[in-house]
């Protein structure tokens, strides 16, 4: 199976010819990394051992505690509390993986370390408008996921064969998590085509959903049950809801990274909602997820109002305003896409 997703032969000829010598090489993705960046950037880190090179990788920060299970995640060097390292390992690379971010804003910080480097950079990503022109562009906005993206570029560079079991649990956790266990983004065959594939390595589905979605702690069901309870706010008529979480609740509740995975989902499940925000408040910004369903764009309205982006179904942003105010301001913009809402 060649030249999937219109990418030009000429480039996976120049990542294959890269590749056939030994370098140094980083691997790395965005910050508060997902499922999807952790798959992808573990599952390239080990293929790319295997291939001989010499091989780090290194986040901008913590991961939550669902994903420290995948293989050689111990491995992982985080920019935020090992500074001095990362960069120097950023200084002897001779290549860069960009993996699941096509914008350097994504890198909360670490960007000043990596936009002016004079090095190869590869990039596969799934984002659309690629802010980031690098030396090799694998961007492809159709597929589920980053890590499936990285299946089809192993395919056409002709290196499915150093696939083993811990890359494609790598690989499965990364479409896995950004499919919403298959629950959307997935509608081409390619995903599960590349499914079948990853299975053909022995790796256990239920063993890998148990792992990352039946491993929450007991405050985080609390935390959950209190958002849903205490904390949603209703609008049937712009067919939105959100949720908010101040910094004292997030205390109470002993907030830790991955806590609020999924949260922004739920009001989905409400018959007639297709719009959903969650709201945390941080030390000096708002972070934001948006969701929707169907063809209201949560990434324009993020990027129109909250300094963000994404996908057309699943964005975020962030605010700097006063927590009280930037909820206010959401409320108030919603008469302004009642439309939209309700197309
Ligand atoms: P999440 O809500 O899971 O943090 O993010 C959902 C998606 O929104 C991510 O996959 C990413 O594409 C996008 N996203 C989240 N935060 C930001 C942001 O601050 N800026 C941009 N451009 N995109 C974001
Ligand atoms: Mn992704």
């Amino acid at each position: 199976m060649k030249n999937l997703h219109n990418i030009p032969q000429k480039t996976y000829t120049a990542l294959q010819k890269l590749l056939s010598e030994k370098k140094k090489i980083v691997v790395t993705t965005h910050k508060n990394p997902d499922g999807d960046a952790m798959g992808s950037a573990l599952g390239m880190y080990l293929f790319l051992k295997k291939l001989g090179h010499d091989v780090s990788i290194v986040t901008p920060n913590e991961y939550p505690e669902f994903l420290r299970w995948l293989p050689s995640e111990k491995e992982v060097v985080k920019f935020n509390t090992n500074k001095n390292n990362a960069n120097d390992l950023f200084q002897k690379a001779e290549i860069i993986f960009c993996l699941d971010f096509n914008n350097f804003e994504r890198l909360s910080g670490m960007e000043k370390s990596l936009s002016d480097l004079k090095k190869i950079f590869v990039l596969i990503d799934h984002h659309p408008m690629p802010k980031i022109k690098t030396d090799m562009m694998f961007s492809v906005i159709e597929v589920s996921s980053t890590a499936e993206l990285i299946y089809d570029v192993l395919v056409n560079i002709n290196a499915t064969k150093l696939i083993d079991k811990d890359i494609a649990e790598c690989l499965f956790t990364g479409i896995m998590t950004d499919t919403g266990s298959f629950s959307y983004s997935c509608s081409r065959p390619g995903t599960f085509r590349v499914v079948t594939e990853l299975l053909k390595f022995g790796i256990e589905i239920d063993k890998i959903h148990s792992l990352v979605y039946n491993n929450f702690s007991a405050n985080r069901m609390k935390l959950l049950g209190y958002c849903l309870n205490n904390k949603m706010k209703i609008f049937p008529q712009y067919r939105t809801a959100y949720i908010s979480l101040s910094s004292e609740e997030l205390k109470k509740y002993k907030f830790k990274p991955g806590d609020d995975e999924g949260i922004v989902n739920y009001p989905l499940s409400i018959k007639g909602i297709i719009f959903s925000g969650f709201f945390i408040e941080k030390k000096d910004h708002v972070k934001i997820s948006f969701r929707s369903k169907g063809s209201f764009p949560a990434n324009k309205f993020s990027t129109e109002n909250f300094q963000g982006g994404g996908h057309l179904n699943a964005a975020g942003g962030k605010s700097e305003e006063k927590f009280e105010e930037c909820l206010n301001r959401f409320e108030n913009l919603l008469p302004k896409y009642k439309k939209e809402l309700n197309n």
